[in-house]
C-alpha cells in the first residue's frame, strides 16, 4: 500500500476531526521522520511539543520495552515501581508536593480544576465548623446556610485565546468561543480575563473566585510568553486573597523554554500545575501536581480516578524521560542554543515583510505571519522536507524537538526559505 491508500483508508474509517496534511509518517531517527514513500522531513514540530528527545533514543525505547516485559498495567489499587519514581521525579522537578498522573493533558485540566474546587469547598466548611463552634453549637449539624450566602468559593478566572483542552471542564476554561460555540452550555462559574492584562484579571476577582488558571506561555493561542509582572501581579494577587494558581505547563514545561518548568524563570510557583506532552515524549501521560497546601485540602480517596493514569508503562516513559533530560543535559543545552535560534529567526523577521515579529521563549517559538496565510507556508515547508506547525493568529510555531543542534537551525532556516 502506498501513501494515497492509507490516506483513504483513514478518511474512510476514522472520523473527521482534522483536516490532515497529505503525509503518512512511517519512522523516525533523531529530529528527522521518514514517510511511507521514503522522504525524509526535519521535524521542527515534534509531534506538537512532545518529542523532546528525539525519535529512536535507544535508551528510552528499551526502558520501554522492558517495562512491557515486566508489565504494562495493573490499576491504582495497587502500589507499582515506576509509579513511585516517576511521582518523585516530577515533584522534584516542579518542586511542588504530590503529583496525580492522567492518560493526558485535557485529564490534567480537569483533576487541577476539581481539586482547586475542592480546596474551596473545604476552607468553606472549615469556616463554617469555626462559626458553629463559636455560637456553640456542633458544626456538623449546623443548618445549611443559604447557599447564595454561604456557598464555597467556585469560579474560575481563565484567559482570553487560552488553551486547555477539548473536554467539557477544560474547554470551559479554554478561551476561544469558537471551539466552545456547539458544546454550551459549558461547566459554570468561569469568568475570562485579558492575558498579560493584571487590570482585567482583578476586574474578575470576587468572593467566589477560587482559582486563576493560565499557561505560563501561551501555545495555541499565539505563543504569547506571559510579562514577568503579570505573572507575579498575579502570584501575589492569588496570595492576598487565598486563590489558586493554577499554571498549565503542558506546552511550555518539561525544558521547553530552558528550565525544567517555564514558572520557574519568573521566579512563580504555582499552587496547581498541570504537565502533558513532553512528559512521556510520546507515551500518553499527564499530570497535575499539587502544592503541599492544596494537597493537604483537596482530593482524597473517593474524590477522583482514573483506570490507567500512574500505569506502569506510562509512568516508566516519565521515569526515563527525566533520568535522560539529566543525562543528556537537556534544559542546559535549551538554555545554551536559544540565542543561537533566536538570532536565526530574528534575522529571518528582517529579511521577510511578511514576517512581521518574532515572539517565544526557549525552544517555543513563534513567528508572526502577515498578508498570506500561514497554512501555506506549513504545506510549502513540507513540500520542502520540513515539518512546522501553526497557531492562532497566522503565526508559524516553531517547537522542536529539545535535543536539536546548530546545524537542523541552519537547515530549518534553508528549508524554511524555500518555502517562503
Ligand atoms: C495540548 C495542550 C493541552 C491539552 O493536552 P492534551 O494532551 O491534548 O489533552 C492543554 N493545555 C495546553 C497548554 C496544551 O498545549
Amino acid at each position: 500500500m502506498g501513501s494515497q491508500d492509507y490516506m483513504e483508508k483513514t478518511e474512510q474509517y476514522v472520523l473527521h476531526t482534522y483536516n490532515r496534511f497529505p503525509v503518512v509518517f512511517e519512522k523516525g531517527e533523531g529530529v528527522y521522520l521518514t514517510d511511507v514513500d521514503g522522504k525524509q522531513y526535519l521535524d521542527f514540530g515534534a509531534g506538537i511539543a512532545v518529542f523532546a528527545l528525539g525519535y529512536g533514543n535507544e535508551e528510552f525505547n528499551n526502558a520501554l520495552k522492558t517495562q512491557i516485559d515486566n508489565i504494562i498495567h495493573t490499576s491504582n489499587l495497587f502500589y507499582n515501581v515506576p509509579l513511585a519514581d516517576a511521582a518523585e521525579k516530577l515533584a522534584k522537578a516542579s518542586g511542588l508536593s504530590k503529583v496525580f498522573f492522567t492518560n493526558s493533558g485535557t485529564e490534567a485540566i480537569e483533576g487541577a480544576l476539581k481539586a482547586a474546587r475542592k480546596y474551596a469547598y473545604l476552607k468553606e466548611q472549615a469556616k463554617r465548623s469555626a462559626a458553629a463552634a463559636a455560637s456553640g453549637s456542633d458544626g456538623d449539624t449546623a443548618p445549611a446556610a443559604a447557599p447564595d450566602d454561604n456557598a464555597a468559593a467556585y469560579e474560575i478566572i481563565a484567559m482570553n485565546h487560552s488553551f486547555h483542552g477539548r473536554s467539557v471542564g477544560a474547554l470551559s476554561v479554554t478561551g476561544n468561543p469558537h471551539y466552545q460555540e456547539a458544546f454550551k452550555p459549558l461547566m459554570g462559574g468561569v469568568r475570562f480575563a485579558d492575558f498579560n492584562d493584571l487590570e482585567s484579571v482583578k476586574a474578575q476577582v470576587n468572593d467566589r473566585t477560587c482559582a486563576i488558571i493560565m499557561e505560563t506561555v501561551q501555545g495555541e493561542g499565539g505563543i504569547y510568553p506571559a510579562e514577568p509582572e503579570f505573572l507575579q501581579g498575579v502570584r501575589a494577587l492569588c496570595d492576598e486573597k487565598d486563590i489558586l494558581l493554577i499554571l498549565d505547563e503542558i506546552q511550555c514545561g518539561m525544558g521547553r523554554t530552558g528550565s525544567w518548568f517555564a514558572c520557574q524563570q519568573y521566579g512563580v510557583q504555582p499552587d496547581i500545575m498541570t504537565c502533558a506532552k513532553a512528559l512521556g515524549c510520546g507515551v500518553p501521560v499527564g499530570a497535575f501536581v499539587l502544592s503541599e497546601k492544596v494537597a493537604q485540602a483537596s482530593l482524597v480517596p473517593g474524590d477522583h480516578g482514573t483506570t490507567y493514569g500512574g500505569n506502569p508503562f506510562a509512568c516508566a516513559a516519565v521515569s526515563k524521560v527525566f533520568d535522560l533530560f539529566e543525562k543528556l543535559h537537556i534544559v542546559e543545552h535549551v538554555q545554551a542554543l536559544t540565542p543561537y535560534f533566536e538570532q536565526q529567526l530574528d534575522a529571518l523577521v528582517e529579511k521577510y515583510d511578511f514576517l512581521t515579529a518574532r515572539r517565544g521563549k526557549g525552544f517555543m517559538q513563534g513567528l508572526v505571519v502577515e498578508g498570506r496565510p500561514v497554512g501555506d507556508i506549513v504545506k510549502a515547508a513540507l513540500e520542502n522536507g520540513l515539518v512546522v506547525l501553526s497557531a492562532e493568529g497566522n503565526v508559524l510555531r516553531l517547537v522542536p524537538p529539545l535535543v536539536i543542534e546548530k546545524e537542523d537551525i541552519n537547515e530549518m532556516v534553508r528549508r524554511l526559505e524555500k518555502s517562503f
